[in-house]
C-alpha cells in the first residue's frame, strides 16, 4: 500500500469530531498526537502549539539548505459528528478506489497527501532552498480557532489548504454570516386579544421580508464562479403553550457572501428589514446580533501561485482551469493575513453526510501534486 494510504487509514481511525460542534466530542488531540509522531519519525522539525485545552495545532518544517520562500500547506484535524446511521465512521473501509469513513474526504486525505509530501521531500534529500510548512490546524468545522492561531505565529509566501476540490483548483470561496433576529410581543391568556401581543405574528412579518431579500439576491450580482448570494433560515424557536400569547421569537437565519460583501452586510440588510416593518407599526419590536460571521475569499487567478500550480497540474493531466466552491474554508484566514491561498484537494463525496469517501487515487496525486509543487515554487 501507498505510504500516504496507509497514513490516511491511520488518521481516519482516530475519531477527532470537533468538540464545539458535538459536546463531549473527542477533539484533535490523538490525531494531532500522531501526526506530530509521524513528522518527528520522518525527521521534520515539529511544532505543537495547544489552541484551546486538549485542542493542539501540529506545524512540522522542512528547512532547505539554502534561504529563499515559504510554502505552506495546510489542513484541518476535526471533522463534523456521525449520525446514527452512519457505518463504522472510525473503521476506515478500503473498496473500489474508495476509502470510507468520517472525515475521509473531509479532510484527511487532504491533510495525509500534505504530510506524506513532506516526508516524501525530506525522505529524498530535502529542499535545496525555501522553507515548507505543513500546519494541521484545529476547529475549522466550527470557528476556526487554529487557524486564526496559526497565521499568529506563521506566515508563508503562499499555501494551497487541501480542503476536497475533486482536484480542481479553487480561487474563490463564498462566506457566511449567521443573524439572530428575536421579536418581542406581550403574554397574555389566549382568549384576551385586546391584552396580548404575538411575537411569532411579528417574526412572520420578517420571515416574509427575508424571503423577499433572498429572491432578489439570488435575482442580484452573480459571480463568474460562484454565483449569486443568499440566505436561508436555519432555526425558529418561540411560544410557550397553545393558549398563551407568545411574548418571544427567535430566528436563526445564514446570508452565505459572495467576493465584494462584507460579512457585515447581512445584518445590516437585516436591521433595515426591522427598521421598516417599525416603521409600519409602532408596536412592532424586534433586535438582530451577528453569531458567526467570516468574510468570502478569492485569489486573482493570473497571480503567480495559481498560474504555477495550475500549469503543474495541466501537465499531470487535471483540470487546470480556476474554480470556484461553495464552502467557506481557512484560505480565507491564511488569505486575510496576506498570504496568496488557493484550495485544491482529492475528490470524494459525502462530506458531512452518512456515507463519505475519498477517491485513493486523488490522496495520492494530490501527494504528488504538491511535491511538484514544491519544487516549482520553492
Ligand atoms: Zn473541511
Amino acid at each position: 500500500m501507498d505510504a500516504v494510504l496507509a497514513l490516511l487509514h491511520d488518521l481516519v481511525a482516530i475519531d477527532s469530531v470537533n468538540p464545539s460542534l458535538v459536546r463531549g466530542a473527542a477533539g484533535e488531540a490523538r490525531v494531532a498526537a500522531l501526526i506530530a509522531d509521524v513528522c518527528l519519525a520522518a525527521g521534520l522539525e515539529v511544532h505543537v502549539t495547544e489552541v484551546a485545552p486538549g485542542r493542539p495545532n501540529v506545524v512540522a518544517l522542512v528547512e532547505g539548505q539554502a534561504p529563499g520562500r515559504t510554502l505552506m500547506l495546510c489542513g484541518h484535524t476535526d471533522t463534523v459528528g456521525v449520525g446514527d446511521a452512519m457505518v463504522s465512521p472510525f473503521g476506515p473501509r478500503e473498496h473500489g478506489g474508495r476509502l470510507y469513513g468520517r472525515g475521509a474526504q473531509d479532510m484527511k486525505g487532504g491533510v495525509a497527501a500534505m504530510i506524506d509530501a513532506a516526508r516524501q521531500i525530506t525522505a529524498r534529500g530535502g529542499l535545496a532552498r525555501g522553507r515548507l510548512v505543513v500546519a494541521a490546524v484545529v476547529d475549522e468545522e466550527y470557528a476556526s480557532i487554529g487557524a486564526d492561531a496559526l497565521v499568529r505565529e506563521w506566515t508563508a509566501d503562499a499555501a494551497v489548504v487541501t480542503e476536497p476540490t475533486d482536484m480542481r483548483m479553487a480561487v474563490a470561496h463564498k462566506g457566511f454570516a449567521g443573524v439572530e433576529v428575536v421579536t418581542t410581543g406581550v403574554a397574555a391568556h389566549g382568549s384576551r386579544p385586546q391584552d396580548g401581543r404575538d411575537a411569532i405574528f411579528r417574526m412572520a412579518r420578517v420571515i416574509g421580508a427575508l424571503e423577499q431579500l433572498d429572491r432578489d439576491l439570488q435575482a442580484g450580482r452573480t459571480h463568474p464562479l460562484l454565483g449569486p448570494a443568499s440566505l436561508h433560515a436555519s432555526i425558529i424557536e418561540g411560544g410557550r403553550e397553545a393558549s398563551t400569547y407568545p411574548d418571544t421569537c427567535r430566528l436563526l437565519l445564514e446570508r452565505r457572501t459572495i467576493p465584494g460583501e462584507p460579512s457585515q452586510r447581512a445584518l445590516d440588510e437585516v436591521q433595515a428589514i426591522l427598521a421598516s416593518l417599525a416603521a409600519r407599526d409602532p408596536e412592532f419590536h424586534a433586535t438582530a446580533r451577528t453569531t458567526l460571521a467570516r468574510d468570502p475569499y478569492e485569489i486573482d487567478p493570473l497571480a503567480e501561485l495559481p498560474q504555477v500550480l495550475g500549469r503543474l497540474a495541466a501537465s499531470r493531466g487535471l483540470d487546470p482551469a480556476p474554480t470556484g466552491v461553495s464552502f467557506w474554508t481557512d484560505a480565507q484566514i491564511l488569505s486575510a493575513a496576506g498570504i496568496p491561498t488557493v484550495v485544491l484537494g482529492p475528490g470524494g463525496a459525502g462530506l458531512h453526510s452518512d456515507e463519505e469517501y475519498v477517491h485513493t487515487s486523488d490522496v495520492i496525486a494530490c501527494r504528488d501534486l504538491l511535491v511538484a509543487l514544491a519544487d516549482a515554487y520553492l
